[in-house]
């Protein structure tokens, strides 16, 4: 085993009991990826992002193929959507976070850019965050969709689901997926104040200095 892939597996183990700590993930929902030259490291089917073990995480080809390990999530087929259409994303992060998920519920949000730039640093974390429309999860059709939608941009929020984060790193997209559920939080706090989002310009300025993988 490369140290490149242990470093990976003991992150996954040591990212996912953070996350699982903190409640960002409860129960078995939510699942971890890091890509490896052409090979996946995924975090296994029906287990607690807190009670992950290094040796049974799920290595799959590039094709998706399980190579070693338990059977990978079910929603596998995501964050191979994502790596397929960002050669620049390392790392995919996807949650049930609860204010992340309670935005994906909403009705009237624009598809292209979900969230409005409260501060400056969603914008240099996640960047514009782009909806999917809703299909059952594990689906081909909704990696298809992935995949189209993530040409936009590396951070997603599936309807009625939840978000996909990708990253450089698995430290920078579970940071990215943490201050997505942040700013959902701050978003639905203030959703009925009159409010100063960062203006275009603003918002430009951050993006081109801080550009997503
Ligand atoms: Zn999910």
């Amino acid at each position: 085993m490369s140290s490149e892939e242990r470093k990976a597996r003991e992150s996954i183990v040591a990212i996912g009991r953070s996350l699982y700590q903190r409640g960002l993930s409860y129960g078995s929902a939510g699942n971890l990826s890091v890509r490896l030259g052409d090979r996946f490291l995924m975090t296994p089917t029906n287990v607690a992002l807190g009670a992950l073990e290094p040796k049974r995480l799920s290595l799959l080809d590039s094709s998706g193929k399980l190579i070693t390990g338990d059977p990978p999530t079910k929603e596998a087929l995501l964050h191979l959507a994502i790596y397929e259409t960002r050669p620049n994303v390392k790392a995919v992060v996807h949650l049930h976070s609860t204010y992340a998920v309670a935005l994906s519920c909403l009705s009237e949000v624009s598809p292209d850019d979900v969230l409005p730039a409260l501060t400056p640093y969603y914008v240099m974390r996640v960047g514009r965050l782009v909806l999917v429309p809703y299909y059952p999860p594990g689906e081909p059709a909704l990696a298809h969709a992935v995949r189209e939608r993530a040409q936009i941009s590396s951070a997603l929020l599936l309807a009625n689901h939840g978000p996909v984060v990708g990253g450089t790193s698995l430290e920078a997209a579970a940071h990215a997926a943490e201050e997505l559920e942040e700013s959902a939080k701050l978003f639905l706090l203030l959703r009925r104040e009159k409010v100063r989002p960062l203006s275009q310009e603003e918002v430009e300025n951050l993006r081109a200095r801080y550009p997503q993988p």
